[in-house]
């Protein structure tokens, strides 16, 4: 069961801590006016308006010290119903003793009594934060006794009255304009220095804290872990991560999700075991470190699984949690948070890919190939925005006189700490993920653009071909993203070509044919891509319009290597051509590597061919030297007798 979320007044926090003091001073204050009233008024010295104002005050005091006693919420209301209450009745008796009685002695002994209390109700609105009212009462009724003062003392100006009076009067007022505009700026200064010392607690607690579930965030970890390897102090890093929690999320809802995590999060944080720092990473991420027996990490964890798994009731739904628990061991794993992250990372990996709802230490030999795969995708959600991407061109030639007819775009990347990555090892995470998309339109916009440009320079119409993944393709946007790349770089659609594998060709086999139609319309070629290695229906070639098969490079190597049945290879790519010459199609041969496969591909009449034997990937300047270059080979006459 969760527990009840307990409801804080943010507002009445900082005033309750005044009750105290407060309880105090009231009935100090009712006792020095009982005093006045018992001793000070029939020994004759009070005034008459003592006689009434006194016990009016005292009552006042204790009525206002019996309600903050009962109702301590009653704060604010009952400052400021006492500073009101209390000065009135003394500009009362300002007005009383300078007007109404007469002018003798003891005069002054009454203001100076009078004058005494009026800063003490001045602090009290001014010391309680938030009291808007009671200091606004003060600062009016400041002003109204320096306007009895100043009616008084143009009225003894014309009709000369005592002047010890006068110059008592005076030295009161000033005195209380000091006190009162120093008390002013001193609370000015302390609430601003209270404010920005508890803007900067919230400021760190926020920076330290993940505001859902309260426990110490990704920073916070980091500082932990920090001072843990500055000391050297050996502890077990475990990566947990909720099996299918998203399921959670999409069937039951936000509210119940994160429920749910703020509980898992209260089960992860033992604060009973102060050698376990729960905190969580990001979703439904979390890292607990254990400082204790690198041989206790598996039981630690099993008691968190075990902890996790009791079902927990939110918003009246069931929800039962499992985890996936991958471990890393400082010192003996790794000695630096990331690389101790991602161990357990990749073990917590293994762990869903064994039927998650287990627990797993990192072992190097099983697990690095997860955490490359896991480091590379990471990597790659910057790759782009880092301009760590390129691209190359890889020319396709006549296999009769050599010339340049096609330019292959191939995706390239270099990362500042991995180094360069292949496009066989990127490629198929970025469509494992979905990132292939921008990508894919990151690269086709790229080389219509250079197309454009080498077109400009040699005034030879050029053909750039692109590779698109199925899921780019698949997209419903797929021909106005072609259609706009085209346009953007002003290049015709004639100078495109889309390669696309037979796996993409065959899936949803209508709509593609949709697509297809709609390029074609545009004017841009279709090439099928690896041909041979996909599905084997061949109807497809006669009713979609393709301009190209791609063969193989897998085809062309069996053709040289004798182990490997080049009968198969030989027939396979005869039936090509013949196929494609029915149907009028263009053929390319993948993968060239020697002089013997170039021979035999001619002879066999194929028409293009791309490879290392006639040239490797390009950058955009050698391939423009490649493309006006007469031929990327020499005539067969010309071979050497080694090839
Ligand atoms: P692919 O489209 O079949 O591209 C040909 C691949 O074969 C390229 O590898 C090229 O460098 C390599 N290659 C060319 N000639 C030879 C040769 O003689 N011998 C050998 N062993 N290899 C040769 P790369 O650049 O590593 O690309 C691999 C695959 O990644 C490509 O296969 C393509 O499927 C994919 N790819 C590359 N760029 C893109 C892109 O922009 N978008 C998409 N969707 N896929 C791409
Ligand atoms: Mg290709
Ligand atoms: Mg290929």
């Amino acid at each position: 069961m969760l527990p009840p979320t307990t409801q804080v007044d943010q507002k009445s926090a900082p005033e309750i801590e005044w009750r105290r003091p407060l309880l105090f001073a009231f009935p100090a204050a009712a006792l020095a006016f009982l005093i006045g009233l018992l001793f000070d008024v029939p020994s004759g010295q009070g005034t008459l308006y003592d006689q009434i104002s006194y016990p009016l005050a005292l009552m006042l005091l204790l009525g206002f010290s019996v309600a903050l006693w009962r109702r301590p919420i009653l704060i604010n209301t009952t400052v400021t119903g006492l500073v009101f209450a209390m000065s009135a009745l003394f500009l009362g008796k300002l007005v009383f003793i300078l007007f109404l009685m007469p002018q003798t002695q003891h005069v002054q002994l009454e203001m100076t009594e009078t004058f005494f209390w009026i800063p003490a109700l001045q602090v009290l609105s001014f010391f309680i934060p938030h009291l808007r009212s009671a200091r606004n009462a003060s600062i009016i009724f400041f002003a109204l006794f320096s306007l009895v003062t100043l009616v008084y003392l143009i009225k003894a100006a014309f009709d000369g009255t005592s002047q010890g009076i006068v110059y008592a009067l005076l030295e009161l007022n000033l005195a209380n304009v000091v006190l009162f505009s120093v008390t002013n700026r001193f609370i000015g200064f302390k609430e601003k220095y209270v404010r920005s010392a508890s803007e900067y607690d919230t400021m760190r607690q926020l920076l330290g804290t993940d505001l859902l579930t309260g426990l110490p965030n990704r920073q916070r970890l980091d500082e932990v872990i920090k001072s843990a390897t500055a000391e050297q102090r050996p502890f077990a890093l475990l990566f947990i991560d909720l099996d299918g929690f998203k399921l959670i999320n999409d069937t039951l809802g936000h509210i119940v999700g994160d429920l749910a995590l703020q509980e898992a999060a209260r089960r992860l944080q033992h604060p009973s075991d102060p050698h376990l720092f729960a905190a969580r990473l990001s979703g439904d991420e979390f890292i607990v470190l254990a400082f204790t027996e690198p041989t206790d990490a598996q039981t630690t964890a099993k008691a968190l699984l075990s902890s996790l798994s009791h079902p927990i009731l939110a918003e009246g739904h069931i929800v039962s949690l499992t985890a996936s628990i991958g471990i890393s061991l400082y010192p003996e794993d790794a000695s630096d948070t990331q690389e101790l992250i991602q161990h357990a990372d990749a073990a917590m990996y293994t762990v869903k890919s064994y039927g998650k709802n287990g627990v797993r230490r990192y072992e190097k030999a099983t697990d690095s190939a997860i955490e490359r795969l896991k480091q590379v995708e990471r990597a790659l959600t910057q790759a782009m925005t880092n301009g760590e991407l390129s691209v190359m061109y890889q020319p396709i030639c006549s296999l009769q006189d050599g010339v340049v007819r096609k330019l292959e775009t191939l995706l390239r990347w270099t990362h500042p700490t991995l180094g360069s990555i292949s496009a066989t090892e990127f490629i198929p995470i970025a469509e494992n993920n979905g990132q292939i998309i921008p990508l894919g339109t990151w690269a086709l916009r790229a080389a219509c653009h250079q197309a454009r440009r080498w077109n400009d320079i040699t005034g030879l119409p050029i053909i750039v071909s692109v590779n698109v993944s199925p899921l780019q393709f698949a997209q419903a946007n797929f021909v106005d993203v072609v259609r706009e790349a085209l346009q953007e770089a002003d290049l015709p659609a004639s100078s495109l070509e889309i390669e696309l594998t037979e796996g993409a060709v065959m899936r949803r086999i209508d709509m593609v044919k949709a697509y297809l139609r709609e390029l074609q319309a545009l004017g841009v070629k279709i090439a099928i891509d690896d041909f041979g290695t996909g599905y084997s229906s061949l109807a497809y070639l006669r009713d979609l319009p393709i301009n190209c098969i791609k063969i193989d490079q897998s085809f062309i190597r069996d053709l040289s290597t004798p182990r490997r049945a080049p009968q198969f290879a030989l027939a396979l790519i005869e039936a090509v051509i013949g196929i494609a010459d029915t149907l009028d199609l263009q053929v390319v041969a993948e993968g060239i590597e020697t002089r013997k496969q170039l021979d035999m591909l001619r002879d066999l009449g194929c028409d293009l061919g791309q490879g290392y034997y006639l040239s490797r990937p390009l950058a955009e300047d050698a391939a423009l030297e490649a493309f006006v270059a007469p031929a990327l080979f020499a005539p067969r006459a010309m071979q050497s007798p080694l090839n």
